[in-house]
C-alpha cells in the first residue's frame, strides 16, 4: 500500500524513453515492494524484460475494507501460491512479507482474528518478514496491532517492513521507530518504507534500513532519488516500486537504476540500491537465496499450479509484445 494516487489529479506524462532498458542492459534488479496481485502478465513480461529477476509483495489493503477473516487467509494463501507461481511463470523468484496493514487494523474484533491467523503464514518457505505494518492515521488500534506484530516479528526472528503514513510523515516515522526500538527490535531488522528527504537522515542515523518507494505524481520522483544517493550514499538505502491497484509503475527500479547511471552514480553503488541492499537485509529472514532466482529463471509456461496455469484455452506460452498482430 502506498498512496491514493487516484485522488491526485494528473499531471502531464514525461515523455516516453525507450532507450532506458539500453543502458541497464545485463543489469539484474531486486523490487522489494510491489503488489503483483493488482498486476497483469503484461506487468511480470515488463518486469521479466527490463531484469527484474525477484521481488517482495507485501500483504496490503486492497482498496476496500475486507469483512471477514477468511478473506485474509485466502489472501495471504493466494501470496504463498498461486501469485508465488504466477511470478515463476516469467521468470521472476517471489517472496512476500505477511502482516497485518494499518488501516484494517482500526477493525479491532477482525484484527483479533486475523492476530491468531498469523503466526500460521509468517513460518512458511518464501515469507521473509512481517509487513507491511505501522501506522495510518495514527489511532490507538493501529498502535496496538503494530506492537502485537512487532512481538511477532521478534518471535519468529524476522525482519520487519514498515509501512509509514503519507499525512505527518516525518512525525509518524520517528515513532515507528521509536516503538520497534522500545521492543527490542535490531534496527537492521526493520526496514522503514515510503522515506522522503524529510526522514532519510533520521532513519540512517539510527541504524534502520531506508527503504523509497518512487511512485508517480504522489511521493518521490526519481530524480530526487538520484540526490538522495548522491548525499547520502548507498549503504543501506533501497528503492522500490510499491506498484499496486493504483497508478503506479512496476517498472520504478529499473528506470531509476538507469537513470542513476546516466547521472553518473557508480555501478556499484546502482547494485546495492536496486538489489543488493534489499537481499541483505530481508535475507536475514534465512529464505533468500540467489541460487533461487536461477531456479525459475528458465520457465515452462505450460506449468500448472493446482491443475491452473497463467496460459488461457491453448494460448502460446511467452507473447512477443512489440508485435502488432495478435494472433
Ligand atoms: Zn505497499
Amino acid at each position: 500500500m502506498c498512496c491514493n494516487p487516484l485522488s491526485n489529479e494528473r499531471k502531464q506524462q514525461p515523455a516516453e524513453d525507450p532507450g532506458f532498458l539500453d543502458s541497464i542492459s545485463g543489469m539484474t534488479f531486486f523490487d522489494p515492494h510491489v503488489h503483483m496481485t493488482s498486476r497483469t502478465t503484461d506487468d511480470y513480461q515488463a518486469m521479466a524484460d527490463a531484469g527484474i529477476v525477484a521481488l517482495i509483495e507485501p500483504a496490503f489493503w486492497l482498496g476496500q475494507p475486507r469483512t471477514g477473516v477468511s478473506t485474509f487467509q485466502d489472501y495471504y494463501s493466494s501470496l504463498i501460491g498461486w501469485e508465488r507461481f504466477r511470478s515463476s511463470q516469467f521468470g521472476i523468484k517471489h517472496y512476500c512479507t505477511i502482516g497485518l496493514n494499518s488501516r484494517e487494523a482500526n477493525n479491532v474484533p477482525l484484527a483479533e482474528e486475523v492476530m491468531e491467523l498469523l503466526p500460521l503464514f509468517i513460518y512458511k518457505e518464501g515469507v521473509v518478514g512481517i509487513g507491511e505494518i505501522g501506522f495510518d492515521d495514527g489511532t490507538a488500534a493501529e498502535e496496538r496491532f503494530y506492537r502485537a506484530q512487532l512481538e511477532l516479528a521478534k518471535e519468529a526472528n524476522l525482519p520487519v517492513q514498515i509501512h509509514t503514513p503519507h499525512r505527518d510523515k516525518k512525525r509518524g516515522t520517528t515513532r515507528s521507530m521509536d516503538i520497534a526500538l522500545e521492543h527490542g527490535l535490531d534496527p537492521g531488522m526493520v526496514i522503514v518504507d515510503h522515506n522522503n528527504e524529510e526522514t532519510v537522515k533520521e532513519v540512517l542515523d539510527r541504524g534502520f534500513w531506508a527503504a523509497f518507494t518512487i511512485y508517480p505524481f504522489t511521493k518521490m520522483g526519481n530524480e530526487r532519488m538520484v540526490q538522495i544517493v548522491k548525499q547520502y550514499g548507498a549503504g543501506r538505502i533501497m528503492v522500490n516500486s510499491a506498484a499496486d491497484w493504483g497508478i503506479s509503475d512496476p517498472l520504478a527500479v529499473p528506470k531509476t537504476a538507469a537513470l542513476m547511471k546516466r547521472t553518473g552514480i557508480s555501478d556499484a553503488d546502482i547494485r546495492l540500491v536496486t538489489y543488493q541492499n534489499a537481499i541483505t537485509a530481508f535475507g536475514q529472514s534465512g529464505q533468500i537465496s540467489e541460487a533461487d532466482f536461477a531456479t525459475v529463471r528458465d520457465v515452462d509456461q505450460s506449468g500448472k499450479y493446482e491443475g491452473n496455469t497463467v496460459l488461457r484455452g491453448g494460448q502460446q506460452p511467452r507473447i512477443d509484445k512489440s508485435s502488432i498482430i495478435i494472433s
